[in-house]
């Protein structure tokens, strides 16, 4: 599962950033977006930038940032078919962390970028499931991974950055421009909007996926 604009409400990488870094990171969020960069190199350039620490921007995410209706039911739900929900975010942990324990969900398995403050600006790294150091293809790289375990994987996400992902999983549940994605590429997948809504359609649809 992804988070930013998946799990949580809106983006929160990008509330973040909105909040407390320079303005050229709208600069730098374009030369992402136009394909220059990985979704992680830029996240590691932009997050440079943010020279606020870890106490001031957990603050301000527990104050403004929330995750979509009926998300707690949904893990609880995932538990008792049987599943296994899993993040994986090329998101940071110090703002995912948070988010998800004031839900109560101190076990679910979160695979992030790791955060590291400094007074210059925010450290940020990633690592792939065998422990090295990776600058691109973080979501997809776990995918294959869980794939190679011989798990069937249900991906959710939302957006450019899960389309690689989404494009390998066995089945997707997707909301934004990852809809059109799966549309236009014949991938399996179903809408959605909530966590009830996506709950509904994975008891109705669960046995079909084993
Ligand atoms: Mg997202």
């Amino acid at each position: 599962m992804d988070f930013d604009n998946t799990i949580s409400v809106g983006n929160v990488s990008i509330e973040l950033r909105n909040e407390f870094a320079p303005a050229i990171w709208r600069e730098m969020e374009k030369e992402y977006t136009s394909g220059k960069f990985s979704v992680e190199e830029s996240n590691v350039r932009q997050y440079a930038l943010i020279p606020f620490g870890q106490s001031q921007i957990q603050s301000f995410v527990l104050a403004n940032c929330y995750l979509k209706d009926g998300f707690s039911e949904f893990v609880e739900t995932c538990y008792t078919l049987g599943a296994t929900p899993v993040i994986v975010s090329s998101g940071l942990d110090f703002y995912i962390v948070p988010l998800i324990e004031r839900e109560g969900l101190k076990n679910l398995q979160i695979i992030s970028a790791k955060g590291s403050f400094h007074k210059s600006g925010i450290e940020v790294n990633y690592f792939g499931p065998n422990g090295k150091q990776i600058s691109k293809g973080f979501k997809e790289s776990y995918l294959r991974d869980f794939k190679a375990a011989g798990h069937t994987v249900i991906y959710f996400g939302d957006n450019e950055s899960d389309f690689v992902a989404a494009s390998e999983a066995d089945f997707v549940f997707a909301c934004d421009s990852l809809v059109q994605y799966c549309k236009l590429n014949s991938i399996p997948h179903k809408e959605f909007r909530d966590y009830f809504e996506a709950q509904e359609i994975l008891v109705e649809k669960f046995d079909s996926f084993n």
